[in-house]
């Protein structure tokens, strides 16, 4: 063992703890070091307050400012190794970009049972089989043990042997499998969970990949003159050109060098698909790492990515921190989709933490969309990222264009026009299926009273309440406070309330009494409420009779439905006109992905989009020339507004109970930091505090703080400054605050 001051014993240890201090808390390391010594990156239980806390070790001190007598030890180590060190790396530049407590970084990406300080081993089974003389042997000669005769013959029934809850649940014991070991008729192995001793031999496919197209060649090709160093690439494909098929074959070749993938999507309850069709490509284990498995489940995923065991990692945003014994390649599916920003709590972006991780390891990053982030796109302007597109779907026809369909001086049913219902009559008489997108859940986005104008609000936020028929009731969809639906007007009594706006429900309804003889079928999050139910409806669908889809985004995202040759969207507006400065690029890139829903197979598709605005120009450019011609133009406005990715951004929020609190705090804050950066003639600039865009939530009211600037260094300067202010400020501690970095949205 190499004599390193690690070996030594440290006078006292500086533990990362789940607290939001920013800051180290110092501990004496007590009696039971481990015997190889400690390391950073080793879990410890410490006293904290009257409690006891799972930290971990960040680094050795000779000294500590706290008096000698009251350093408290540490009670517990917990781990004879340290945590995976690209594990450790990463969270300690996670808590330093996004300027988070380190030790509620640290705790927010470990699966919860090392939380709980749980050892750091796989769960392990033992798998029991016949040995050749235990296939040999007569069974007869067990008739005195007729039990251990039907454990041994039951046994040799599955050569790839059977682990012990199969054994256990056919009332089998323990005492008769050892008493047949003992006769060396039988033996066991201990297999790791996660990786259930599948045959590899026969190759690492399980299928053959498909022969690829020119562009898909291309793309692979220029994959493999980067397999060995850091090299971010685009993939822009247009919906349903195959990337998934360029991932896979990738894979295929880190897997054939021993190395690992590490692949991020954005949603894998929605995307059920992605992953079947990863584990039907592969022989070799493929974890998956989502929201829906238990706690053991994803500390065996997250160890089996540890060891290396499993050469393909799958999973949703906080995946990117699973770590990897030999990093290979990290995959981005669907880069621009807003799920990988993390909106709470720690608000990180998977992506650029996959660019920062990638980067590290000396890997390839491959980002793949059909319509990019314009961050992603300046990266290619800028010649930091290689660009490789396919431009042609795998089937004959090409992405429909998008048909803007003007709703003004036009009488509606249900929300759609006669045009539009015209064209899904059409398109069921062909036998085919269609798609109505409706980002709208409920039956109508609020009740109003026709008589004198009142409108259903909700008590607590600045916001409309939406009606639901299934069940019947108002629902804020900010809040989720839900209330009766009144019989007659509050403010003058009437009975005549009527919806306002349409939600999927309304048009689900306006469909199934325009179109009886097919089925409707709705998606959205509360039709799907209960477990399976999309992939179910979805599976219907794929048998391809005709019927009609409503949805929301949830049927946006990723879904190959080979029938569907029209897709009609409801309203284009919503998105268009909000005030972010991103609605613009969002709702682009929802369009396009939903018109990509269209014409996947045998059939060419068509796409019909609503809107109060068919002369909008923005809306114009993405229908006649696509989506890249406007995000170059969307790239030049925010290039000429000073936004990002051209301005770097940090977002201070305050919100209070009262109004004045939050105000009162973000002015002085504001005003501070006014000066201090005036005195240290750094390049940032501070606006506000002004309202949030809906001021008051769950009657709460928030205010926010935007910092600007061109230079990144200088702006986590400001942030820095702004957070040690607010947290040694004393109403600093009674408004809530928080800081997020490169937000996403300004609301
Ligand atoms: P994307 O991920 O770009 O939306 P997919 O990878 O889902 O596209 O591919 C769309 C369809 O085309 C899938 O059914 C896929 O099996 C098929 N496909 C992809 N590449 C090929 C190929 N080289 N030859 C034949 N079919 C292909
Ligand atoms: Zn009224
Ligand atoms: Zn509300």
């Amino acid at each position: 063992m190499p004599a390193s001051s690690h070996h030594l014993s440290p006078s006292v240890i500086a533990v990362a703890l789940p607290t939001p201090l920013r800051r180290l808390f110092d501990y004496r390391p007590g009696q039971d070091i481990p015997t190889q010594g400690w390391q950073p990156g080793m879990r410890v239980r410490v006293p904290f307050g009257t409690r006891q806390m799972v930290g971990i070790v960040i680094e050795g001190r000779d000294t500590s400012e706290i008096p000698a007598q009251q350093l408290k030890s540490v009670s517990a180590w917990l781990d004879d190794r340290p945590l995976p060190e690209d594990w450790l790396w990463l969270g300690r530049f996670t808590a330093r970009y996004y300027q988070h407590a380190l030790g509620d970084t640290l705790h927010q990406t470990l699966p919860v049972l090392l939380r709980q300080g749980k050892p750091l081993e796989a769960r392990t089974r033992e798998r029991w089989h016949a040995t050749a003389q235990g296939l040999e042997i007569d069974l007869a000669s067990l008739d005195r043990a007729p039990r251990q005769a039907a454990l041994l013959a039951l046994l040799r029934q599955h050569p790839r042997g059977l682990v012990m809850p199969a054994l256990t649940a056919q009332d089998f014991t323990r005492a008769q499998l050892s008493a047949l070991a003992k006769k060396n008729l039988v033996r066991h192995e201990i297999e790791t969970l996660e990786t259930r001793s599948e045959s590899t031999r026969g190759g690492l496919l399980a299928e053959p990949a498909l022969p690829l197209q020119r562009q898909q060649s291309q793309a692979l090709a220029a994959l493999h003159e980067s397999l060995d160093a850091f090299q971010p690439y685009l993939l822009q494909g247009v919906t349903g050109s195959g990337k998934t098929e360029v991932y896979l074959q990738l894979i295929e070749a880190i897997v054939a060098k021993g190395r690992q993938a590490l692949v991020l999507i954005p949603e894998i309850g929605l995307t059920p698909q992605t992953l079947a069709r990863f584990r039907k490509r592969f022989r070799v284990p493929v974890v998956a790492l989502h929201s829906g498995l238990s706690d053991h489940e994803r500390l065996d995923g997250w160890l089996a990515a540890m060891s290396g065991r499993a050469p393909i990692v799958i999973g949703t945003r906080s995946a990117i921190f699973t770590p990897l014994a030999k990093p290979g390649v990290i995959i981005v599916d669907e880069e621009h989709d807003g799920s990988f920003k993390q909106q709470d709590g720690l608000r990180y972006h998977a992506r650029d933490l996959a660019v920062v991780r990638a980067r590290r390891h000396g890997i390839p990053l491959l980002l793949g969309s059909a319509t990019p982030s314009l961050e992603s796109l300046a990266k290619v302007e800028s010649g930091d990222y290689r660009r490789l597109r396919l431009d042609q779907r795998a089937s004959r026809h090409p992405p429909a264009k998008l048909e803007l369909v003007e709703l003004r001086g036009r009488s509606q049913q249900g929300g759609l026009v006669s045009p539009v219902i015209e064209a899904l009559r059409q398109t069921l008489a062909a036998g085919h299926q269609a798609l109505v997108f409706i980002n709208r859940r409920g039956f109508a986005p609020t009740l109003a009273c026709h008589q004198c104008g009142w409108m259903a609000e909700c008590p607590s936020c600045d916001a409309r309440m939406t009606w639901h028929r299934q069940p019947p009731r108002l629902i804020c969809h900010h809040c989720d406070r839900q209330q009766r639906l009144p019989d007659i007007c509050p403010t003058c009594a009437s009975a005549d309330l009527r919806p306002l706006g349409t939600g999927t429900e309304r048009t689900e309804e306006t469909l199934a009494a325009l179109f009886p003889a097919v089925p409707v079928h709705r998606i959205d999050r509360d039709s799907t409420r209960r477990k399976h139910a999309f992939e179910q409806t979805l599976e219907e669908v794929r048998r391809g009779e005709p019927c009609l889809l409503v949805g929301t985004q949830m049927l946006a995202k990723g879904h190959h439905l080979p029938h569907v040759t029209l897709v009609a969207v409801v309203n284009a507006d919503a998105g268009l006109y909000a005030s972010d400065f991103r609605a613009l690029e969002h709702s682009a890139q929802l369009l396009i992905q939903v018109a990509g829903r269209a014409g996947r197979a045998a059939h060419p598709g068509r796409v019909l989009v609503q809107t109060l605005h068919s002369d909008d120009p923005h809306l114009k450019l993405l229908a006649e020339q696509g989506y890249d011609i406007l995000a170059e133009q969307l790239l030049q406005e925010r290039r000429a507004a000073a936004l990002p990715p051209f301005r770097f951004l940090a977002l201070a929020r305050f919100e209070s109970a009262k109004a004045e609190a939050a105000t009162t705090l973000a002015e002085s804050v504001a005003q501070e930091l006014r000066q201090w950066l005036e005195q240290r003639d750094l390049a940032v600039d501070c606006l506000g505090p002004v309202p949030a865009p809906m001021e008051r939530r769950q009657n709460r009211y928030h205010v926010q703080l935007l910092l600007g600037s061109a230079r990144r260094s200088q702006l986590h300067e400001a942030s820095a400054w702004l957070i040690q202010w607010l947290e040694n400020h004393r109403d600093g501690r009674r408004v809530r605050w928080s800081l997020d970095i490169d937000p996403q949205t300004l609301s």
